[in-house]
């Protein structure tokens, strides 16, 4: 949980407490200070497509990398993606809505690319269903190519041509391919508005 420094009596305890929109791209935040119960309020100026974007997702939750390699949930509250972009441990976050499965497909494969934990990723993808033949829906709903190459998964780009030059990634399962690729594509985690998986895999070669 992030904390800011209250202005009033210097404690670290000014927190989030809830928030709304006032205008199109303003946002209005309310900070309280548990310390001497001083109030403030921001206007901060909001990404508008990414505001769209979540308007037409039921985001309910939020996965975060922590730097230790865990992936960590968190509910929807006003500031929950907020408090997570400011901290220093956590390296990269992910929206969570359960009608759209490609969610967790890319949070799967961008957080293996990110080096998170093999065990809690298993865990995940078991929990999610997310099996070698659901990842052939996912491959071609993003337009990524998934075959058996010998007895290892290969995944490309759609303009794959051969393994010399088209960038590709190996692994046991789909998903561990999928991870793969996505690091072979030079996806990086970034809190704010990098690349996803699927912008990189659309991208000519
Ligand atoms: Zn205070």
């Amino acid at each position: 949980m992030a904390f800011n420094r209250c202005p009033e009596c210097d404690a670290y305890e000014l927190k989030v407490y809830g928030g709304e929109h006032i205008s199109r791209g303003n946002y209005k935040r309310y900070y309280k200070c548990s310390a001497c119960n001083y109030h403030c309020r921001t206007i901060e100026r909001i990404d508008w497509a990414d505001l769209e974007r979540r308007k037409l997702m039921a985001i309910i939750g939020w996965y975060y990398l922590h730097e230790n390699g865990d992936l960590i949930y968190k509910r929807d509250l006003p500031g929950a993606d907020a408090d997570i972009r400011e901290s220093p441990f956590a390296v990269m976050l992910w929206p969570i809505d359960p009608k759209d499965r490609s969610c967790a497909w890319q949070l799967l494969v961008e957080a293996s690319a990110a080096g998170a934990k093999r065990e809690r990723i298993k865990e995940l993808a078991a929990k999610w269903s997310c099996t070698d033949k659901d990842a052939q829906h996912y491959a071609s709903y993003i337009g990524a190519k998934l075959f058996m190459d010998g007895n290892q998964w290969c995944a490309t780009r759609s303009d794959f041509t051969d393994l010399q030059n088209s960038p590709a990634g190996f692994g046991d399962t789909a998903l561990d391919a999928l991870g793969a690729l996505c690091k072979e594509l030079g996806w990086k985690p970034q809190k704010m508005w990098g690349a996803t998986f699927h912008d990189l895999v659309k991208k000519e070669g």
